[in-house]
């Protein structure tokens, strides 16, 4: 964008939350340019806060480095300076912002922590899509992460070539300088076969009729299919019938659009988002709930959903978009889980992933391991895993990520006893963990089997 000549900014993702709601009005000086995104930006009142080392998630990236430029204030500074036109015609691709954005993981702490809700995760993906659009082109390396869910079927090819990275470490080292891809990073081995290909559209459990729908996203059902498997038969033991999300027949999975926004790629991420609706709503239409597994993707319907200018449909996806936790503690509470779980003596250590604790999720998860009987939970009390998509994989960003890791987490896991249960809902977080701590860690859904296995 060119601030001086160009006339008022055209966003690329709708802001006009931040038109209404007048918190910006009310607190802090509205940039120049920018409309409703710079209002967004002007929801920083410059308090600090982000800047403290206490108890809390925000914020992972001055929690390593303390350094003031790589707070959540400093961004939001940077941002008002930019769309105040201080910094250049082209702020966008200034280095100033360059390198206020570098270290923002997109964990949404700030969205949680901050007094006022700033969500810099989103301003984030705003910046950065006004960065391509003034570069002309978006990285082959940007590409290649945001365009995964297309991708993730034939990366099972790619097993063979992983495996020979490992054992050459020329081979890494060139990968790092082509792609700038983390020579130290292992990377994700996708599953020999993709778990929707084989399910059946809908499982019919021998409980009262009780309808659900399971949103098996990217992670779940090319990476990691023992948990899209696992979740079926807990909610099949709890009673429901479950149909899985599909989209029209012949067309590829569906994806949230979650690694596109996270590109700042947000055509492609609201065509994915659409996509998505399309094929939820014949069953959110009917009141059912939506259950997912990996919580960045089924979190996306409740929140950036909103930014990306998909009609009225929204509401009520978002509505019914739960994640597993959520959806059997809801059910735990309304009397309605038709299952008895078995004991399992033992110790679990859990590790939130960033999106659960911003939104309140953390609490569902005690609630259910809790229903576990001679279960020993304990909770890491972590900021962000530092893995944070494809942060972590990043060559740049490999050293601040596993910083991010040591800071609490890797400690907590490699000194828990070899037999504790290491649970971890997010697949980034446990790729974190086996980097950084040679440890296996597991969904939820995963110690949920076992506890109803005979
Ligand atoms: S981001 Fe939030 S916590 Fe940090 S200075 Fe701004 S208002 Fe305060
Ligand atoms: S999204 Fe996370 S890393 Fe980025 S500014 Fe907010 S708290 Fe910091």
């Amino acid at each position: 964008m060119n601030i001086s000549q160009s006339g008022p900014m055209k966003t690329k993702l709708d802001w006009s939350a931040y038109d209404n709601d007048g918190q910006a009005d009310a607190y802090a000086q509205i940039p120049a340019q920018g409309g409703a995104y710079g209002k967004a930006v002007a929801v920083c009142i410059g308090n600090r806060q982000c800047q403290r080392d206490e108890k809390g998630v925000m914020c992972p990236s001055y929690r390593v480095t303390h350094e003031v430029k790589h707070s959540t204030q400093y961004r939001a500074a940077t941002l008002r300076a930019a769309l105040d036109g201080e910094l250049g015609t082209r702020p966008f691709i200034s280095e100033e912002l360059t390198a206020a954005m570098d270290l923002c993981v997109g964990c949404k702490g700030c969205k949680r922590e901050c007094p006022n809700g700033v969500d810099m995760a989103l301003l984030r993906s705003e910046a950065l899509a006004q960065r391509w659009q003034d570069l002309g082109h978006i990285p082959l390396r940007s590409r290649l992460f945001a365009h995964l869910p297309r991708l993730a079927g034939t990366m099972k090819y790619l097993n063979p070539l992983y495996t020979l990275r490992e054992k050459l470490p020329v081979l890494a080292i060139l990968m790092e300088r082509w792609l700038g891809i983390a020579a130290g990073r292992s990377l994700p081995r996708a599953a020999g076969h993709d778990f929707l290909a084989t399910e059946p559209a809908t499982t019919i459990s021998a409980g009262d009729g009780r309808e659900v729908v399971l949103l098996v996203d990217t992670f779940s059902n090319y990476y990691d299919p023992q948990n899209a498997k696992a979740a079926l038969e807990v909610l099949h033991a709890a009673g429901y019938t479950v149909h899985l999300a599909r989209p029209a027949a012949g067309e590829r999975p569906l994806c949230c659009g979650r690694t596109y926004l996270s590109q700042g790629m947000i055509d492609e991420a609201r065509a994915a988002a659409r996509r998505m609706l399309e094929a939820l709503w014949p069953f959110v239409s009917r009141g059912l709930p939506v259950i997912g597994l990996e919580p960045s993707c089924l979190l996306m319907l409740r929140d950036e959903y909103y930014a990306l200018d998909l009609g009225e449909q929204v509401a009520s996806v978002a509505k019914s978009a739960l994640l597993l936790e959520e959806f059997l503690a809801r059910e735990h509470e309304a009397g309605r889980l038709n299952w008895t779980l078995k004991p399992l003596p033992g110790k679990v250590l859990v590790h939130g992933h960033c999106h659960q604790k911003a939104f309140g999720a953390m609490k569902a998860m005690r609630q259910v391991l809790g229903l576990v009987p001679e279960l020993q939970l304990e909770f890491i009390e972590s900021s962000c895993c530092g893995m944070a998509g494809a942060f972590g994989i990043e060559a740049e960003h490999y050293q601040v990520s596993m910083q991010m890791g040591e800071l609490v987490l890797l400690p907590q896991v490699r000194a828990a006893d070899l037999d504790t249960w290491l649970i971890a809902n997010g697949s980034s977080c446990r790729h974190q963990i086996r980097d950084g701590a040679a440890r296996e860690s597991q969904h939820l859904v995963q110690l949920l089997r076992l506890a109803i296995s005979p």
